[in-house]
C-alpha cells in the first residue's frame, strides 16, 4: 500500500555528502531516512576516491619494487597478479561501505534501497530495487545528495573497450595500451596508476596543458614524471571517433589541427562529470538549476524550494568528497536552525599524482585578483632532510600571505605527501594564523612538515636552510 511514511529529514544519496549529512542530522535529533539506489557510500567509496587511491598505491609499490636503483636496491622476478590487486581493492571498498552502513544504523538512520523521485514539494516516491513496489515518504526537509556521473562524448559510447573511470577502476587486466581522453585530475591519476602497473599510456588533452586547475609549474612536475614513465602527451588534441576492433580500439583525434590515430586496448574517457539532477522530477516542484544542470543553492545549501537542500557534486564548486561532506554538515545544521554557512576558502584540492599536488585558499594570482596585496614565499623539498632521505626531492611549497600582516591566505604544495601536508595550511587559513604563527610552531625533525615552517620563515625573511 502507499501510505506516506513521515520523516523529519529525507536524504537522497548515500555518498560522502548524503551519509555525512545523515549522521550530523541524527546527532542533532532529527529522524532521518536515506534513500540510495546503488551502493552505500556513493561514487567516492565504490568507484572514486578510495578504489582509485588503492590502484595508485599498488602501482607505486610495483614500480618501486622493480627498481630503486638510486639506493642500490635491486630486485629480480618482481611480478604482478592484477586479479589479486583488484581483490585487495574490493576488500577495502567492502570494509568501508559496511562501515558506513554500521554508522548509519548506530545513529538510528533508516537506510532505504531504491530510486527516489519527487512526487510533490514535500514528498518523495521511492521505487524499490526490483522496480515493482513503491513507497512514499513525506518529509519536513529534504537533502538532495545525488552526486554526478561521467560525461559521454560524441562517437565514444561507453562499452567494454570505451570506458569511463568506473570501468578503469574495475578492469580485470592491465591494458598493454591505454588512451586517456582528458588531462584533468581523474585522467591523470588513472594514467599514472596504469603507467606504473605497466601500460603504455597516451593522454589526449584539449587544452594547451594538463591539470588546468593547478598552477602551471605544478602541472609540469607531474607531466615530466609521467613522461619518464613512458606516458605520451598530446595537447590541443580533440578525440573525434573510435573504431572498435576485435581486440581493441582505434582512436582518431585532431591534434593541433592534424588528424592522428592511436591504437589502444582500452580508451578511458575522463572529460568531466555531470550532475544527477535530471531524473528527480525537480522541474515539477520548482527547484531551480543553472545552465549546467547544477542545483542552485544559497550559503546554507538551501535550494529555491525552502525545505529542500542540495549538497555535493550536484551543486556548483569543486566536485570533491570532502566538499560534499562539509556541505552535508552545513545543510544538516541549517535544518536544525543553526546559523552555519558555507565558506569555500579552506577547501583543499589534491591530485594523487607523482609528485602529489595540493592547493588550499588562494594562489598568488587569485589573491591579487581578489584585491589582496599578496606575497608568495617558496621553499624547495630539496632543502629538506627528510625529503632527501625519502629520495623524494621533487617539489616545493608556496605560501601566499597578506603583505601587511602575514595573514596566511593560501598554499600550494607539489611533493611527496602534499595531500597530508596541505591540512596544516588549511588550519592556518581557517584559524586566521599568520606566517609568524607557522614559523613559531615547532615541527619535529626530520619531517616534511618542516617545509611548512621553513616556507613561513621565508615569508618573514629569515629562513635557516636556504639562502
Ligand atoms: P556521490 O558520491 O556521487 O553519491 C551520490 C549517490 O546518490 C550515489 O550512490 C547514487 O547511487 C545515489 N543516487 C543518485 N540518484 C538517486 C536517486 N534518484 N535515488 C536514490 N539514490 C540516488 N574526490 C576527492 O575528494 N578525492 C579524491 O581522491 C577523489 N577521487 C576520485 C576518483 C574518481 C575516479 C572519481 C570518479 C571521483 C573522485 N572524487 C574524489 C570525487 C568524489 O568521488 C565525489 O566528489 C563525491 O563522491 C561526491 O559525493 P556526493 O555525495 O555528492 O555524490
Amino acid at each position: 500500500g502507499d501510505f506516506a511514511e513521515e520523516v523529519d529529514t529525507l536524504i537522497i544519496g548515500s555518498g560522502p555528502g548524503g551519509y555525512v549529512a545523515a549522521i550530523r542530522a541524527a546527532q542533532l535529533g532529527q529522524k532521518v531516512t536515506v534513500v540510495e539506489k546503488g551502493s552505500t557510500g556513493g561514487v567516492c567509496l565504490n568507484v572514486g576516491c578510495i578504489p582509485s587511491k588503492a590502484l595508485i598505491e599498488a602501482g607505486h609499490r610495483y614500480h618501486n619494487a622493480k627498481g630503486s636503483d638510486d639506493m642500490g636496491i635491486t630486485a629480480e622476478n618482481v611480478s604482478l597478479d592484477f586479479s589479486k590487486v583488484q581483490e585487495w581493492k574490493s576488500g577495502i571498498v567492502n570494509k568501508l561501505t559496511g562501515g558506513v552502513e554500521g554508522l548509519l544504523k548506530g545513529n538510528k538512520v533508516n537506510l532505504v534501497k531504491g530510486e527516489a523521485y519527487f512526487s510533490d514539494s514535500d514528498q518523495v516516491k521511492v521505487s524499490s530495487e526490483d522496480g515493482y513496489g513503491s513507497q512514499t515518504y513525506k518529509f519536513k526537509n529534504c537533502i538532495i545528495a545525488t552526486g554526478s556521473r561521467p560525461i559521454e562524448i560524441p562517437n565514444f559510447k561507453f562499452s567494454d573497450r570505451i570506458i569511463n573511470s568506473t570501468g578503469a577502476i574495475n578492469l580485470n587486466e592491465v591494458p598493454d595500451k591505454l588512451v586517456v581522453i582528458g588531462g584533468g585530475y581523474i585522467g591523470i591519476e588513472l594514467a599514472g596508476a596504469y603507467a606504473n602497473l605497466g601500460s603504455e599510456v597516451t593522454v589526449l588533452e584539449g587544452e594547451k596543458r594538463i591539470l588546468g586547475g593547478f598552477e602551471k609549474q605544478m602541472a609540469q612536475l607531474v607531466q615530466r614524471n609521467l613522461k619518464k614513465k613512458g606516458v605520451t602527451f598530446e595537447t590541443q588534441a580533440f578525440a573525434k571517433s573510435a573504431e572498435e576492433t576485435k581486440d581493441g580500439v582505434k582512436v582518431t583525434a585532431e591534434v593541433k589541427g592534424e588528424e592522428k590515430t592511436f591504437d589502444a586496448d582500452y580508451v578511458l574517457v575522463a572529460v568531466g562529470r555531470r550532475p544527477n539532477s535530471d531524473e528527480l522530477g525537480l522541474e515539477q516542484i520548482g527547484v531551480e538549476l543553472d545552465e549546467k544542470g547544477l542545483i542552485k543553492v544559497d550559503k546554507q545549501c538551501r535550494t529555491s524550494s525552502s525545505n529542500i537542500y542540495a549538497i555535493g557534486d550536484v551543486i556548483a564548486g569543486p566536485p570533491l568528497a570532502h566538499k560534499a561532506s562539509y556541505e552535508g554538515k552545513i545543510a544538516a545544521e541549517a535544518i536544525s536552525g543553526e546559523a552555519s554557512e558555507i565558506d569555500y576558502l579552506g577547501i583543499p584540492m589534491v591530485v594523487f599524482a607523482e609528485p602529489e599536488l595540493a592547493s588550499v585558499g588562494y594562489t598568488e594570482a587569485e589573491a591579487k585578483e581578489a584585491g589582496y596585496d599578496a606575497v608568495a614565499s617558496k621553499f624547495p623539498f630539496q632543502a629538506n632532510g627528510r625529503a632527501l632521505s625519502l629520495n623524494e626531492t621533487d617539489g616545493f611549497l608556496k605560501l601566499v600571505t597578506r603583505k601587511e600582516d602575514g595573514l596566511v591566505i593560501g598554499a600550494q604544495i607539489a611533493g611527496q605527501n602534499a595531500s597530508d601536508m596541505i591540512a596544516e595550511a588549511g588550519l592556518a587559513i581557517e584559524a586566521g594564523m599568520t606566517a609568524e604563527d607557522l614559523a613559531m610552531t615547532i615541527h619535529a625533525h626530520p619531517t616534511l612538515g618542516e617545509i611548512t615552517m621553513e616556507t613561513a620563515e621565508v615569508a618573514l625573511g629569515t629562513p635557516i636552510h636556504i639562502k
